[in-house]
């Protein structure tokens, strides 16, 4: 009796311990919708009560209140009692530096607190809707500054244009005028994923490895389907573009559109293989009513009409008047001119097939190829972009499209070098595409963005001539690295296919890379700009920066900032190109 009491005790009389559940430095736009939860444990009992207040004190209970969700027992500890209170779809109408203090009491009459501060950044509301800019995002997943060498070096040194260590001719996103290097760490982790690091762009929060704009909560340990789609949330800028400022909003990818890098754009969990459950949440929105996307293109099939929960997804956006493709000729036969209002493509069940294998090349023998029978009809990546910016744009509406190569990142997994390299000259491509539709509709000016989500271990090792025995272009993260059979000097001599605009990989003297791991790296990854508001992009800054950038300029007059192109045109140095 009298051990038990001592025991006991201490906890009786010890201040409930209180955590307000928001990643560091939590940032947001001026009505931009996010989930508050305040989690508390060490009560002595599950009745207890939670205040909300400002930096001076006063009660926000009410600004809040009442909560959408109060559990106990979220934590794995046993024997103590714990509470959580959720208030969902919160936001802050005004900027500046929000304060939130959360005290929580409970029947011993003591009482714990947290305190968090948000830095809240005013996002104008568009009085002229002529003054809404476009956003065009493209994404190489895993393209950091060695997969776009590779692409440049395979796609651009065809036809002897590279002449004595010259290039006449650069990657359509080298051409773009300004370059940032974007840090990419995640909220747990010195290597990200694709999931957190494409919900930092999104929502401009960091969070866990896996997540996709939903931050750690205290009942994540479960791992039930329940506890992984609870998690508070940030609304992403696709979302609140839509439900505020009347824009279109679309992804189009080579991977499952249920997949991490297309999903950051509109689905919250905190677990990203919960791809049926994403695909749903694409069709019945979260903070929006209805769909978040006019103009859904990739893979990914199975989640929309092969579910757990019987639903045809690809059945309900057709009643609710998406125009339904399935394969490439349709794709490519609906009129430039006379797009659909919406869009919906899945053109595979899973991945879809990578270039170097829609293309028909050979693979080199130590690669697989991807193409799949079951699908022989599939787009490329810059059909799908250019069908996606007819559909958005039509009649006039602002927009805002992510577009991603997704198997640059798969290929780079298993060291699959050309399946690598040529879905990086796929995804340039289509970053043309984008940057031609820019220049070709100026009255809406579109800002356009090339990046990655973050960087994986290839490198450009030099150059193999590939008519030596044993000769090897790919060095595997197995291999040894010191020593390259076929090695020469000089430079590759890739051909372009007339028929496809692609390089042919039959040639002599061939790029040779060498991956050091099967995974992600932590380097920066390069960002292009191009479009109003682009000189905001220089510097080394970090991901989640990049949300906050986008959203300023599509808020803020950049007229001024961009007449410095002009006078960096004016200080042009002397062309290499001098007369051939
Ligand atoms: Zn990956």
């Amino acid at each position: 009796m009298h051990v038990c009491l001592v025991a006991v005790s201490p906890a009786l009389f010890a201040a409930p311990e209180v955590r307000i559940a928001l990643p560091e430095r939590c940032r947001l736009l001026t009505r931009q919708y996010f989930d508050l939860r305040v989690e508390a444990h060490g009560l002595t009992d599950t009745s207890a009560s939670l205040t909300l207040r400002d930096e001076l004190g006063n009660d926000l209970t009410s600004r809040f209140g009442p909560a959408d969700e109060v559990t106990a027992d979220n934590d794995p500890t046993p024997g103590d009692f714990d509470k959580s209170w959720v208030f969902r779809a919160e936001s802050y109408p005004t900027e500046g530096i929000k304060t939130i203090i959360a005290e929580v009491r409970d029947t011993s009459g003591t009482s714990g607190n947290d305190t968090r501060k948000i830095g809240v950044q005013r996002f104008k509301t568009l009085v002229r809707p002529t003054n809404k800019k476009n956003l065009i995002l493209f994404i190489g997943d895993a393209m950091g500054q060695n997969y776009r060498d590779a692409g440049r070096i395979v796609s651009r040194s065809t036809g002897g244009r590279f002449r004595e260590g010259f290039f006449d001719d650069l990657l359509e996103m080298d051409r773009m005028p300004y370059l940032g290097m974007v840090m990419t760490h995640s909220l747990n982790a010195l290597v990200p994923d694709s999931a957190n690091t494409a919900s930092a762009w999104a929502t401009g929060n960091k969070t866990v490895n896996g997540a996709l704009n939903a931050f750690p909560d205290n009942n994540d340990w479960r791992g039930t389907p329940a506890a992984q789609l609870d998690n508070p949330r940030f609304e992403t800028l696709w979302s609140y573009l839509r439900r505020l400022h009347g824009y279109k909003t679309g992804i189009v990818t080579t991977a499952p559109v249920s997949d991490a890098t297309p999903a950051a754009e509109g689905a919250y969990t905190i677990w990203r293989g919960q791809q049926d459950d994403i695909a749903r949440q694409f069709v019945d929105g979260t903070f929006t009513s209805g769909p978040v996307f006019d103009v859904i293109l990739g893979g990914g099939r199975r989640q929309f009409n092969s579910r757990f929960d019987q639903r045809d997804l690809l059945q309900e956006l057709v009643s609710l008047g998406y125009t339904r493709v399935d394969d490439r000729t349709s794709l490519n036969a609906l009129a430039q001119h006379e797009p659909p209002d919406r869009l919906i493509g899945l053109f595979h069940s899973d991945t879809m097939t990578v270039t170097y294998d829609k293309l028909g090349h050979l693979r080199p023998a130590d690669e697989s190829s991807t193409a799949s029978s079951a699908f022989p009809d599939q787009p490329f990546l810059e059909e799908m972009t250019a069908r996606a910016l007819a559909t958005l744009s039509k009649n006039g509406s602002p927009y805002i499209l992510m577009v991603e190569g997704g198997s640059v990142d798969k290929q780079s997994h298993g060291n699959q070098a050309a399946g690598t390299i040529w879905d990086v000259i796929e995804l340039d491509r289509a970053i043309g595409v984008g940057r031609n539709f820019a220049r070709a509709n100026p009255k809406r000016p579109t800002l356009v963005l090339a990046t990655a989500d973050h960087n994986q271990s290839m490198q450009v090792l030099g150059v193999v001539d590939s008519t030596v025995p044993g000769a090897n272009g790919n060095v595997h993260a197995e291999d040894p690295y010191y020593y390259l059979p076929g090695s020469v000097g000089g430079f590759p001599d890739y051909e372009d296919d007339a028929a496809t605009g692609y390089p042919r990989n039959d040639n002599r003297y061939r790029m040779a890379v060498g991956f050091r791991t099967h995974e992600h790296t932590a380097s920066p990854v390069p960002l292009s700009a191009e479009g109003p508001g682009a000189s905001l992009f220089t510097g080394v800054w970090d991901q989640t920066d990049l949300f906050f950038k986008m959203a300023r300029v599509l808020d803020s007059d950049t007229t001024k900032l961009d007449r410095l192109e002009k006078e960096r045109l004016k200080l042009q140095i002397v062309d290499q190109n001098y007369g051939e």
